[in-house]
């Protein structure tokens, strides 16, 4: 199976994909997290994709298409998938579905997991990381037992560079002025489905489950 999860910076993509990936088997492909790790290696394509991420822009469409397209021919086509983050303007969208047409594959699902810009502002703008565990936590909706500390590996906690008040805005322009158009490209050809994604995340995967084993 195949879903897409499309939606703001923040909407809980990477939070379902947890789930989805733990409890159903699935494999994730992130296009964020993996232009992260190659900047955090400081690989060719890292360093390419650097000055986009730090100004809240996206990577030039030909770069992600090419990373798409290589992370999936490495992994077998019976593999359950969650697409997160890509693609994210019509460009990618019809490269996508080449890219699955060659790779036989299809979507079965996609969420549009459906918050609000305020909602979205007050998630990113709170939201801390742990550089090497890779947790995720939240000033104070999900705040670690010692402040400022990750709870698993004690390292010190840190703010995505892209998580910046100014750049949030941006990334949230591009979400309604490039991404958000793809519901209307999707309405025509496939399942869409919204959920409210101001649900609990545990909600928001029941919501998921429900219609994925219907
Ligand atoms: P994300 O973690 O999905 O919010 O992505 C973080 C950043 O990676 C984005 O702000 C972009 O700079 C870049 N990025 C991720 N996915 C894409 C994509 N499909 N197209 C272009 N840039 C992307």
């Amino acid at each position: 199976m195949n879903i897409f999860l499309i939606g703001a910076p923040g909407c809980g993509k990477g939070t379902q994909s947890e789930f989805l990936v733990h409890k159903k088997n699935f494999q994730h492909l992130s296009t964020g997290n993996i232009f992260r790790h190659h900047l955090k290696n400081e690989t060719p394509l890292g360093l390419s994709a650097k000055k986009y991420m730090k100004e809240g822009k996206l990577v030039p469409d030909g770069i992600t298409i090419d990373m798409v397209k290589d992370s999936l021919a490495s992994i077998d086509n019976q593999q359950n998938l969650v697409f997160d983050g890509f693609p994210r303007n019509l460009k990618q969208a019809q490269a996508f579905d080449k890219i699955l047409d060659t790779s036989h594959r299809q979507l079965d699902w996609i969420f549009y997991l459906e918050v609000s810009d305020a909602k979205i502002i007050e998630r990113l703008a709170g939201r801390l990381y742990a550089p090497k565990s890779g947790r995720v936590y939240h000033k104070t909706q999900k705040p670690p037992q010692k402040e400022g500390f990750c709870d698993e590996s004690g390292e010190e906690l840190a703010q995505r560079e892209d998580d910046k008040e100014e750049v949030i805005l941006k990334r949230l322009k591009i979400f309604w002025e490039d991404t958000r158009p793809l519901l209307d490209y999707y309405k025509e050809k496939f399942t869409l489905k919204t959920l409210d994604g101001e649900k609990s995340p545990e909600d928001i995967f029941q919501d998921i489950l429900s219609i994925i084993s219907s």
